[in-house]
């Protein structure tokens, strides 16, 4: 299933022609194995201990990290400062709801509801520039722990 997103990102790209380098592509590898968001400093390492020959460094990958958000591959969650693959990347409007338990991470994607914000957005003359929200609570897992 997790390969299934990477070739649906390698794919979007081609149609959009945003360039994936090696580096970036196995970032996004990396992160499409994650069930969680993770930091910044969590991918290093990780990326540090797989490709032992070479030895990236923070700023290359927040170059990185900063550019596959910009073309909405991946998400920024703003409140944990972690990145997640976006499952969807040709929808601009992702629902996050992330579980503050175990940090699970499910991507909801709802035109009804971006209408409805753009509407508000226009009411108050307002250009939205950023639509992923995020929402907290617990999945499914923990929610069955927590009865
Ligand atoms: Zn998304
Ligand atoms: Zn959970």
């Amino acid at each position: 299933m997790m390969n299934n997103v990477v070739a649906h990102i390698e794919s979007h790209c081609l149609k959009h022609s945003i360039k994936l380098t090696s580096l970036r592509k196995l970032i996004i590898l990396l992160l499409s194995e994650q069930n969680q968001p993770i930091t910044a400093y969590e991918l290093l390492a990780k990326l540090n201990e797989q490709s032992k020959d070479k030895n990236y460094n923070i700023m290359s990958i927040y170059r990185v990290l900063d550019f596959l958000c910009q073309n909405e591959l991946i998400h920024r969650i703003h409140t944990t400062n972690c990145y997640t693959i976006c499952c969807h990347p040709e929808k601009h409007i992702c629902q996050l709801f992330i579980c503050k338990n175990c940090g699970t991470k499910i991507e909801q994607h709802d035109e009804q509801l971006d209408q409805t914000l753009q509407k508000l957005a226009q009411k108050s003359a307002f250009a939205i520039s950023q639509h992923t929200i995020e929402l907290f609570g617990l999945c499914h897992k923990c929610l069955s722990f927590a009865i």
